[in-house]
């Protein structure tokens, strides 16, 4: 059996390596464009702001030591430019030499990977632009920087696009003492997050001294720098082009393979693609999505890496070498982290603003917890939101951002998920707990709680971006926080009665409804139950004042939310 594996990193050489271990005497070729195979894609923005210092640490493996230990026939500079099904050859071109061979397959293994969009485009003088996908592309922004009198001390750079990849090289030019601008097309940085959430990473990047520009693009790049649709002109010695990616799936389109309604390649749950000896793996993929069941795309590399390992498997099983039926490749929940500064910003499943987008009922559940037990030192907070359906109380997404403790928080949200655990029997689950680790009650819990109490219809609760129409509706805002914290901040409109002072005060209170809101919303639900058994319709404000806050710095223009403030 021959198989020609295109594309040596994360997909491509996962498929190839599990399948070795299931097929000593398989012929497997892996032919790679690049000069390098199974790099460290994810390290890449580390070793640009020095936090990896070795750029050999980026380089896993060699295709010496692929051959030592796999007897993979690995090609470098060796790019497949077609595949010919009914011949079942693949067209190489030698990247160094342009001579064009073919080898023969018995399948193909597709992991092409995804591509950057069309280049920013500079005129004469422009500053050096580069994208971040290869180690090419970390050796050119490094010898950028080092052409910089103070090898990159002080430049200036401008990261066109603020998700995963450009969020973290940003992080790391200013780790690198660079002056950082981000242009951000969207409303906020990190669009998967919705807006309130998304506020945190605002704050952090500002905190850091990075210079934001939302709701801006790129209108063309020269010797004075980078030139934006609002009219202002961005100096920049560096633009990283962090705008996003597409799937690679051109030689899959010129092979005539079924291309999904996303434009990724459309496979099977086994990976196998329309024609069934050519498998497709990784980020030129279509994926089917764990909420809709629609098909998706989902870039991520743990992804790439499972479906690599499904797709050895199909191979292996066609070729009677694996006794069971391969494992299928689940849906993708798109499950996600990304290091902003000192945040940790995590999520997984499907954000409010998708499902509203998708007119899909949805409940929504805000939580900010402490990561650990409150009396234990270095106790950090984390910001929570969970999505449910109100129909089935399943879970369908998660967000949570913190400086310690996100990354645990959301692997237990992503496993309940795909274990088909309701929200409510988040509360059930049995975590591990010591004061420096968590709570008797863990943040995950208390989603479950609060989750259970809404289910149950124990507690009503309202979202921050529903607050003016009920209250021009005639709602009445009370504050259940202490006089302190009323005085620190408060919501324009609302009065302050303590919770603690609450049953006393009942004849206080106006007539109508009531919306009850604290802090962080738990002595909210207090005050809620206390209301409801007297008779009063109320509802909590779901989050408390700092979801509302975050909401307003996201929606309202700066100078009311410092009012505020
Ligand atoms: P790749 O790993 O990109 O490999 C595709 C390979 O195919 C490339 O080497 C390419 O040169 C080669 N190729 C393309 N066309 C041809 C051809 N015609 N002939 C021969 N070879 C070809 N994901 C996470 O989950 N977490 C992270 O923290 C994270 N960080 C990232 C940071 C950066 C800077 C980048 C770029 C990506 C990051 N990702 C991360 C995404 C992750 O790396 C990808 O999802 C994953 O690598 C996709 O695997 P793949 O096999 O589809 O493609």
């Amino acid at each position: 059996m021959r198989v020609i594996i295109i594309g040596g990193v994360a997909g491509g050489m996962s498929a190839a390596t599990r399948l070795r271990r299931l097929d000593e005497h398989a012929e497997i070729i892996v032919l790679e464009r690049g000069d390098h195979v199974s790099f460290a894609n994810c390290g890449l923005p580390y070793y640009v702001g020095g936090v990896i210092a070795e750029r050999s640490s980026l380089l896993l493996q060699t295709p010496e030591s692929l051959r030592a230990r796999f007897a993979l026939d690995v090609r470098t500079g060796a790019e497949v430019v077609a595949i010919d099904r009914d011949a079942r050859t693949v067209g190489i071109r030698d990247v160094r030499t342009g001579a064009i061979t073919q080898e023969p397959y018995d399948h193909v293994v597709l992991a092409a990977g995804a591509t950057a969009g069309d280049p920013l485009g500079g005129g004469p003088g422009a500053p050096v632009v580069s994208t971040l996908r290869t180690v090419d592309d970390v050796d050119r922004i490094a010898a950028a920087l080092a052409a910089h009198p103070e090898a990159g001390r002080d430049a200036r750079a401008v990261v066109v696009g603020g998700g995963f990849i450009g969020l973290e090289v940003v992080e790391n030019l200013v780790h690198r003492g660079m002056a950082v601008t981000l242009v951000q097309h969207g409303a906020h940085p990190m669009s998967p997050l919705d807006a309130e959430m998304a506020a945190l990473v605002v704050d952090e990047l500002r905190a850091h001294g990075v210079d934001l520009r939302l709701r801006t693009s790129v209108e063309g790049l020269d010797e004075a720098g980078v030139h934006l649709d609002d009219g202002t002109v961005v100096p920049a010695d560096i633009v990283i082009d962090a705008r996003g990616v597409r799937p690679a799936a051109s030689l899959a389109v010129d092979a005539g393979l079924a291309i999904g309604p996303t434009g990724g390649i459309a496979v099977d749950a086994y990976q196998r693609t329309s024609d069934p000896r050519i498998l497709a793996v990784g980020d030129g993929v279509e994926k089917i999505d764990a909420v809709s069941a629609e098909p998706t795309l989902v870039t991520m590399a743990g992804l790439a890496n499972r479906h690599g390992r499904t797709a050895a498997d199909a191979i292996a099983a066609d070729n009677g070498l694996l006794g069971d039926a391969p494992e299928d490749a689940l849906p993708a929940l798109g499950t996600a982290i990304v290091g902003v500064f000192d945040l940790a910003v995590a999520m997984t499943g499907w954000s409010e603003k998708k499902l509203r987008d998708a007119g899909r009922a949805h409940r929504v559940i805000h939580a900010h917890p402490a990561d650990h037990a409150g009396y234990y030192p270095g106790a950090e907070r984390l910001t929570m939101k969970l999505l449910v359906d109100p129909t089935t109380d399943l879970i369908l997404g998660a967000q949570v951002i913190g400086r310690r403790g996100a990354d645990k928080r959301i692997d237990v949200i992503a496993v309940a998920i795909q274990a088909g655990l309701t929200a409510s029997q988040l509360n059930r689950l049995e975590l591990a707990y010591a004061p420096q680790f968590g709570s008797a009650k863990d943040p995950v819990n208390m989603l479950g709680y609060i989750a259970d109490n809404a289910a149950t219809g124990l507690t009503e609760s309202i979202q921050w971006h529903e607050l003016d129409a009920v209250v021009a509706d005639g709602a009445h805002v009370i504050d259940v926080r202490s006089a302190a914290e009323h005085e620190a901040g408060a919501i324009p409109g609302s009065a302050n009665i303590s919770v603690d002072d609450l049953r006393n005060r009942l004849d206080e209170l106006p007539a109508g409804e009531l919306i009850v809101h604290c802090q962080v919303g738990q002595r909210g639900h207090t005050a809620a139950r206390l209301l409801r058994q007297h008779g009063r319709r109320v509802r909590n404000l779901d989050g408390g004042y700092l979801t509302w806050f975050a909401g307003q710095q996201m929606t309202v223009p700066q100078k009311n939310v410092k009012e505020l403030a």
